[in-house]
């Protein structure tokens, strides 16, 4: 049996004085919900216990009003007062029959403290390590003393809120005792700096002052970046790294390891394409200690998973990333439903909303983050109502998540592609370098429709109103995209560019269906500015062309440092030998190649090129639609249902394409009126009763 292989993953695993039900551990991860949306972050937590995960944490928790991450939307554990907002999460953990774990932070200069004004501290005198205006002052003896007592009695908080599993926390350079371990952050004379004996005394004193404190009742983790992926130029697993792990061997109740920083622990696949990336890494850790380990990596398959507790790496399979794109993992492996499983692309969409402040979404689940204020359940959807039949016109990502959904609601599914294959961008984006993994979106959709009697895919089948009105098929999907515009209208330009007729002008869809430059070197003008133009320099220097990149960014692809990219992709267009033309708008081209104007000057400069990729808008793609709507609205036909879908009702993400397809599935058959009322629930702020008088929040 499937499943029976897989029973390793199910054994109890004792952490402390705690018992793990089996070895699927959702190791500390952000959300952009925490202290300000508490309710939101209970009903996702809760959902991943649901799905099977034994040990479920939150996020880093600030423990005192100088670890004040605003405007980030991290935990808070400042006092008894946010006790009640934690408990919601504990509560809701427990009642699935799993453990809760929350990671205490001091976040040092990584804090800047923008909402309490409180001084940032650090082990030596530091600038703040995001660009602000501040630094951080040098703990002194008292300094330190306080920063235990508060870590103490966060602790005490913590179990009183009813975790099982209590952090210490040193990773990706954003907390004290990370910043005390590490020497570049750690210049102390005294006996908490030099020597890694002192640096590691502050983590020690921690660990053994949180067991002190909660220790008879709850485990004590520590988690601990143990590689800093810098070299010689910062820590490594085979040297300090490893040494760290000898000194404290068997005092923490539980390792949870990895590597730092956070673009490095959550690598995207784009740069680390390898599921498990993280392994040779933290591999030396179980051998040091007889401590249960957790690590993770973007594990998602199975296979991996059991080897790597066969083969002594880890006790616990450890999922941040995996765990959002399926909380259900766990369940489908006992259940032997491997090919369910939703398997996360590394695309980092969840760190954007993170890094942006708004709940957490995902390109592979939708419903990630809405659990709360939209009632959103990864696995299960309503049934149908009355209607029966449903076209789905278009099978990219929206067409593909709406019709899967519709098909599991009971209705009779009919998807239509005028490809050859089924993904739309997914698909020909994945054929870009680097984002091969993205058509696991695709794969997954795919899939699930093949397994569904009541659900049929027609690829090459290119539908006009003719055919559809021939089909007569009452509720209509149409999910028929974008493309990317040929003129040159986008942020920077409201007019087209004017471009000699002489000169190759490519889109991306061009180079996405293969079509490449005829004559180099090719200029890239990327005024879309978030991830396709880097993409494409990388892909098309792959391919041997010659490649300008321009953009009137003052850096290449920035909308990627949210996704914590931005600095990985302009060193390897850099490394590559793509010539980067930051903060120029492309004004024209003609025989002598592009023109370019700086953004600030406005003094212009030719560049050679024998071919202009013109990354900048998307036209939505509505002709069937309008067609349909023109014919419905004069009553010559009579659609029931007709609605636009995906980017070709707004260009976004391929996460947003996802979700807007499974929010009309979700809609079907609702009555637009409480649709509209329900959109979501927000979790607002309680005013006194009296200033509340005469308000009901029904009818206001
Ligand atoms: P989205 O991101 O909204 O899902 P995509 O551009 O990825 O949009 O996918 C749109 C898909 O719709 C493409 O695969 C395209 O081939 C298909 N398509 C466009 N027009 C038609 C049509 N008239 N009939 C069938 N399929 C169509
Ligand atoms: Fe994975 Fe992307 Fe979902 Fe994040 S958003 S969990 S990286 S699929």
């Amino acid at each position: 049996m499937l499943k029976d292989k897989y029973s390793i993953l199910f054994e109890p695993v004792k952490i402390g004085p705690v018992t793990a039900r089996n070895r699927f551990y959702q190791v500390p991860h952000c959300t952009g919900m925490g202290h300000v949306r508490p309710q939101a972050e209970a009903a996702m937590r809760a959902i991943k216990a649901e799905g099977g995960w034994a040990v479920v944490s939150n996020q880093e928790t600030e423990i005192h009003p100088s670890s004040d991450m605003s405007p980030y939307a991290e935990s808070r554990l400042w006092d008894a007062r946010d006790i009640p907002a934690l408990r919601l999460m504990t509560n809701a953990i427990h009642a699935k029959g799993s453990l809760a774990a929350i990671e205490l932070a001091h976040n040092g200069n990584h804090a800047t403290n923008l909402y309490t004004r409180a001084p940032s501290l650090a082990p030596s005198d530091i600038a703040a390590d995001y660009i602000a205006p501040k630094q951080a002052r040098a703990m002194d003896k008292a300094d330190i003393r306080e920063f235990r007592c508060w870590h103490r009695m966060a602790a005490r908080r913590a179990r009183e809120a009813g975790f099982d599993i209590v952090y210490v926390y040193a990773g990706h350079h954003m907390s004290l005792p990370h910043h005390f371990l590490l020497p570049s952050t750690n210049d102390r004379m005294d006996e908490y700096g030099g020597s890694l004996e002192n640096r590691v005394r502050l983590t020690r004193e921690l660990i053994e002052e949180t067991k002190e404190e909660v220790g008879d009742t709850c485990a004590v983790a520590f988690r601990f970046a143990v590689d800093e992926m810098a070299g010689a130029d910062g820590m490594q697993a085979a040297e300090e790294g490893r040494a760290v792990v000898e000194l404290l061997a068997d005092l923490p109740d539980l390792w949870d390891v990895n590597v730092s920083d956070w673009s490095n622990d959550s690598a995207t696949t784009r740069f680390q394409p390898e599921d498990g990336y993280q392994t040779p890494y933290i591999e030396f850790v179980k051998q040091v200690t007889k401590k249960p380990v957790v690590a993770v990596g973007r594990l998602t398959s199975p296979d991996m998973m059991l080897s790597m507790v066969k083969r002594g790496i880890v006790d616990f399979i450890g999922a941040a990333r995996p765990s959002i794109a399926d909380p259900f993992l766990p369940q489908k492996i006992q259940e032997g439903r491997i090919d369910e499983i939703r398997e996360c692309i590394g695309c980092n969409i969840c760190v954007a909303s993170d890094n942006l402040s708004v709940p957490i979404r995902c390109t592979q689940n939708p419903t990630m983050g809405e659990e709360w204020r939209r009632g959103w359940h990864p696995e299960k959807i309503e049934p149908k109502g009355r209607q029966e039949d449903a076209l789905i016109i278009g099978a990219g990502p929206a067409g593909l998540e709406c019709a899967m959904q519709l098909a599991k609601r009971g209705y009779n599914v009919t998807l239509a592609e005028a490809g050859k294959a089924p993904g739309g961008r997914v698909l020909s984006e994945a054929g870009l370098y680097g984002l091969r993994a993205w058509k696991r979106v695709a794969d997954h959709r795919v899939y699930d429709l093949q397994q569904r009697a009541n659900a049929r895919m027609f690829m090459q089948s290119g539908l006009d109103a003719e055919a559809v009105i021939e089909l007569n098929i009452p509720n209509v999907f149409v999910a028929t995209g974008a493309r990317w515009r040929r003129d040159g209208v986008g942020r920077s330009s409201r007019q087209p560019i004017d471009i000699d007729k002489d000169m190759q002008v490519l889109t991306p869809d061009d180079i996405l269906a293969g079509i490449v430059p005829a004559t180099g070197p090719v200029l890239i003008y990327d005024d879309d500015q978030i991830y396709l133009g880097g993409v494409l320099a990388e892909h098309l220097n792959e391919l041997g062309h010659d490649v300008i990149l321009a953009t009137p960014a003052s850096v290449v692809s920035p909308w990627t440092e949210h996704t914590l990219e931005q600095s990985r992709i302009q060193k390897s267009l850099i490394n590559r030998g793509v010539l980067l033309k930051t903060s120029q708008k492309l004004t024209g081209a003609n025989k002598a190649g592009g023109v370019l104007s700086c953004v600030f000057t406005e003094q212009e400069q030719t560049l050679n090129c024998g071919a202009v990729v013109l990354v900048t808008e998307r036209i939505r793609q509505t002709a069937l639609y309008d067609d349909l709507k023109a014919r419905n609205d004069a009553g010559k036909i009579n659609l029931t249902t007709l609605k636009l879908i995906g980017d070709a009702a707004t260009p976004g993400l391929i996460a947003d394409a996802v979700f807007n397809g499974h929010m009309a599935a979700r809609h079907f058959e609702k009555d637009p009126m409480i649709a509209d009322q329900e959109f979501f629930r927000r979790e607002m702020v309680e005013l006194p009763a009296e200033d509340m008088a005469g308000m009901n929040p029904k009818t206001a």
